[in-house]
């Protein structure tokens, strides 16, 4: 049977490289049952597959329809953004960070600021990580990375932790669990894995679970992380595995 959660904070619409627009999202997630739907596309800094703020204005106008439209859905307005280089930069502004309901973040390879060092620093790794080859000192800069791009903006949700970038899960995790930033359990990526989220356990860090959908069949579908999660009886450890209201760091 299919099983769908109640709130999904990470979906992709046609506005980056999704295939549904924001509407049929928000449609389908009603159709699901669903009490909470994020849209979160990529962010600024994605060449063609990334928002930009003129498309951001007119998301905005489409999310304020919408909430007039469908009231028994909560519609939240964020981004996926992009670390885009070894400091753990983001490509989102102070003013942008105010505009959105939710920010995301996470690595994509083509976000990557077009600069040597990050090309060195993130890139090559990226591409040794797809062919297996993971260094213990490089697992520790892609950590320190990922650490100081939490010490500075306000992000509410890590994507695919460990997805290209290999990251000291037990380090990340109490940070995260420090500053109140939610680790996601990808089920797009299969990203931590079992032996990831394990290690993930010793700290206290707090789950999310999201769909990642670029695809409307997709909206609410979180098999990988369900199966995860029942299978090591963490749902106590999932902010929206029985509630649809979570805590944001980005608001608080
Ligand atoms: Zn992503
Ligand atoms: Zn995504």
């Amino acid at each position: 049977m299919d099983r769908f959660i109640k709130a999904d904070y990470h979906t992709h619409t046609v506005n980056s490289h999704g295939k549904g627009t924001i509407e049929e999202n928000v449609v389908k997630a009603i159709e699901r049952g669903m009490e909470v739907i994020a849209i979160t596309d990529h962010g600024f800094g994605q060449p063609f597959a990334g928002i930009t703020p003129k498309k951001f204005e007119s998301m905005k106008d489409q999310v304020a329809a919408l909430r007039e439209k469908y009231k028994n859905i909560k519609i939240m307005l964020g981004v996926e953004a992009n670390i885009i280089n070894k400091k753990g930069d983001v490509d989102l502004t102070e003013e942008q960070i105010k505009e959105m309901d939710i920010i995301l973040s996470g690595y994509h390879l083509t976000a990557t600021e077009w600069k040597i060092p990050a090309l060195f620093n993130m890139v090559c790794p990226a591409l040794l990580w797809k062919m297996g080859h993971i260094s213990k000192a490089q697992i520790e800069k892609n950590t320190k990375t990922y650490l100081d791009m939490l010490d500075r903006y306000p992000i509410d949700v890590v994507t695919h932790p460990g997805y290209l970038l290999s990251l000291d899960y037990k380090t990340f995790g109490k940070a995260c669990a420090e500053l109140g930033t939610y680790v996601e359990i990808s089920t797009r990526h299969e990203m931590p894995s079992k032996e990831g989220l394990l290690e993930l356990l010793d700290t206290d860090c707090k789950f999310i679970i999201n769909s990642d959908a670029h695809e409307l069949d997709q909206i609410g579908r979180v098999d990988y992380a369900l199966n995860l999660i029942e299978e090591l009886k963490i749902q106590d450890r999932v902010v929206n595995y029985n509630s649809s209201e979570i805590k944001l760091r980005s608001k608080s």
